[in-house]
C-alpha cells in the first residue's frame, strides 16, 4: 500500500467528511473507533485481493472502488426515497442494494480484466483521495477553532443556572415533563382542523388533570421555548442574550442542557431522568442521572456514519418509530429502574412531523416520512398521528398513576403549536398572518398537580409559569409567578423577538363581539 495510499485515504476521509460538519456537536473521541474500523477494514479487502490478484494495482482500485459505493450509498438513497431512513417495506432498499452490487463487480471485472496500464489511473486516485484529505482536514481546523472561538462567547451570554432553593416534602412526588412536541390547543384543533379532541381531554380530566386550555407558548420554537420553560424566564431577560440578528442557537442547546429546573430538583434530592427525543439537544443529558437512549443503535456519529451506508437497516430502519414506542412503554417503568425521587423529562416529537404513526400505529407513507417541504400542510397525516398519540398518551400516563408511593406529579404540555397556516416549515415566516400567529402559540397544556398546588392554576398559564407554580407552592420556593406572555420570532432570526401578547388578546376579544 506503500505506493497506493488512496485505498486508505477514501475511507478515512469519509468518516472525517462526516466529523468535520459535527465538530463542536460530537466528541472526537466518537470517532476514533470507526477510524480504527474503516482502516483495518481497507487494510484486509486490499491485503485479501492483492493475495487473490498479484497485483498491487488492481489490489488497490477495487478497494476504493468498494469504499466509494459503500459511503455513497446512503446518499443516494436518501435522493431515490426522499427519507434518510431505511424502511423494511420500501422496495428501493434492495433495488439499489441491487444495482450497487452488480456495479462493483462490473467495475471488478474490468480493473482485473483490461490490458491497459493502471499506473495512470492509480496515480489519479492518489492525487485525488489527498486532495480531499487536505481539504477535510484544513475545513476540520478551521471549524475547531471556530467552536472553541463560539464556546468562550457562550460561557459569557448563558452562565452557569444559579438553582432555586426548594423544600423537599416529607414524601417527595415523583415529577413527569412529558413534552409533546408541536401539540395545539383544543379550539385550534376544532377552529383549523375541524378536529373534536375531546375523548382525549376528557381522558385526562377524568385522571384527574387540569387543563388550562387558553394556554399559549412563550415562544414559536422548541429551542427557544424549551430553553425558557427549563429555566423559567423569558430570553430576552438572560443576561447578555445574543443579538437579535443570531443564529447561534448554540446558547439555547446549552440553556436546554444545563437548565434551572433539573438542576434545582437535583439539587433538593431528586435523580433526573431524561428521554432521548431523537432531536440534537435533547437526546442526551450529561447532566441527567439516567439517560434512556430508547432505540439507539451506537452513538449519534456511529449511527449517522451507518446511515451512509449499506448497513443502514441495522438501525432497524423505522428507528424514530422504535425510539418514540419505547419512550412510551418505558416511561411508565422509570420508578422501577431508577432511585426515587424522580424528576423525569421526556421530550417527544409526535405529534410533529414526519408522520411515522397512523391512528393504529401503523407507519403511513413513504413521502409521510419527510421533513421537507410543507410538512404541516398535510392535515390528515397530522390528525393520524395525533390519534395515536393520544391513545398512547392516556395508556401511558394511567400507568404511570398506578403507584404505591405518593400520586406523582404530571405535566403535559406542547413546545409551540401547529403550523398549517404557515407557508413552510423553516423560512416564510417573515410577515406571519395573525392566524397563523394564533396557530402556533396555541397548545396543549395539562397538570396533574396537588390539590394546594392546582388552586392556584388559571387557564391562561404559559409554559414559563409551569415550574415556578410549582416550585413555589410545592417546595416553598421563594420565587412569584411572572407575567404570560408570548413572543414570535422565525428561524431565519430565531432571537429578533417581537411581543405578541396583546394582539392575540385583541383578537380574542375582537371575536367574542
Ligand atoms: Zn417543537
Amino acid at each position: 500500500m506503500k505506493r497506493y495510499f488512496h485505498p486508505l485515504i477514501l475511507p478515512i476521509y469519509a468518516v472525517l467528511f462526516l466529523y468535520s460538519h459535527n465538530v463542536g456537536h460530537i466528541g472526537f473521541r466518537h470517532v476514533v473507533l470507526p477510524l480504527i474500523a474503516v482502516a483495518v477494514l481497507s487494510v484486509a479487502v486490499y491485503g485479501l485481493s492483492t493475495k487473490a490478484l498479484h497485483d498491487q494495482r488492481r489490489a488497490a482500485l477495487i478497494t476504493s472502488c468498494f469504499w466509494v459505493l459503500f459511503f455513497s450509498f446512503g446518499r443516494v438513497h436518501a435522493i431515490i426515497t426522499g427519507t434518510r431512513i431505511f424502511l423494511p417495506d420500501a422496495g428501493h432498499y434492495y433495488s439499489l442494494l441491487l444495482l450497487w452490487i452488480v456495479i462493483f463487480v462490473v467495475l471488478s471485472l474490468l480493473i482485473t480484466r483490461t490490458t491497459r496500464n493502471l499506473a495512470i489511473v492509480n496515480r489519479f486516485f492518489n492525487i485525488a483521495s489527498a486532495a480531499l484529505m487536505v481539504i477535510v482536514l484544513a475545513s476540520l481546523a478551521m471549524s475547531t477553532v471556530f467552536t472553541h472561538m463560539q464556546a468562550s462567547q457562550h460561557a459569557e451570554v448563558a452562565p452557569e443556572p444559579e438553582p432555586v432553593q426548594l423544600q423537599l416534602p416529607q414524601q417527595p412526588r415523583d415529577i413527569y415533563y412529558i413534552i409533546l412536541d408541536g401539540y395545539p390547543s383544543s379550539d385550534t384543533l376544532k377552529k383549523v382542523y375541524g378536529y373534536d379532541n375531546s375523548y382525549f381531554i376528557d381522558g385526562l380530566r377524568e385522571m384527574g388533570f387540569f387543563i388550562a386550555d387558553e394556554s399559549r407558548s412563550n415562544y414559536p420554537l422548541t429551542v427557544l421555548s424549551l430553553s425558557s420553560s427549563l429555566n423559567m424566564r423569558y430570553l430576552d431577560e438572560m443576561p447578555k442574550t445574543p443579538g437579535d440578528d443570531s443564529r447561534q442557537t448554540a446558547v439555547t442547546h446549552r440553556l436546554i442542557e444545563e437548565n434551572t429546573v433539573a438542576r434545582s430538583l437535583q439539587q433538593a434530592g431528586y435523580n433526573f431522568v431524561h428521554f432521548n427525543s431523537g432531536w440534537g439537544p435533547t437526546i442526551y443529558s450529561r447532566e441527567a442521572d439516567e439517560n434512556f437512549l430508547c432505540g439507539r443503535v451506537g452513538d449519534e456519529f456511529t449511527e449517522a456514519l451507518i446511515n451512509l451506508t449499506p448497513l443502514m437497516p441495522a438501525l432497524g430502519g423505522d428507528g424514530a418509530r422504535r425510539r418514540i414506542l419505547c419512550t412510551f412503554s418505558t416511561l411508565p417503568q422509570v420508578p422501577q429502574k431508577v432511585e426515587g425521587p424522580r424528576f423525569t423529562f421526556a421530550h417527544m416529537l409526535p405529534p410533529h412531523p414526519p408522520y411515522l404513526f397512523d391512528r393504529d400505529g401503523e407507519p403511513l407513507g413513504r413521502s409521510e416520512m419527510q421533513m421537507t417541504g410543507d410538512v404541516w400542510k398535510n392535515r390528515e397525516a397530522y390528525l393520524e398521528q395525533l390519534r395515536f398519540v393520544n391513545q398512547q398518551v392516556l395508556k401511558m400516563v394511567s400507568k404511570t398513576l398506578q403507584t404505591d408511593g405518593p400520586s406523582p406529579i404530571v405535566v403535559i404540555q406542547a413546545d409551540h403549536g401547529t403550523a398549517s397556516l404557515g407557508e413552510r416549515i423553516t423560512g416564510g415566516w417573515s410577515d406571519p398572518e395573525e392566524d397563523f400567529l394564533r396557530e402556533r402559540s396555541s397548545i396543549l397544556n395539562a397538570y396533574l398537580l396537588p390539590d394546594n398546588v392546582e388552586e392556584n392554576l388559571y387557564s391562561s398559564i404559559t409554559p414559563v409559569n409551569t415550574f415556578r407554580l410549582l416550585f413555589r407552592h410545592h417546595f416553598l420556593a421563594d420565587m412569584d409567578l411572572i407575567e404570560d406572555r408570548v413572543y414570535f420570532s422565525c428561524y431565519e432570526r430565531p432571537f429578533d423577538f417581537r411581543e405578541i401578547t396583546d394582539l392575540l388578546k385583541e383578537e380574542e376579544e375582537g371575536a367574542k363581539d
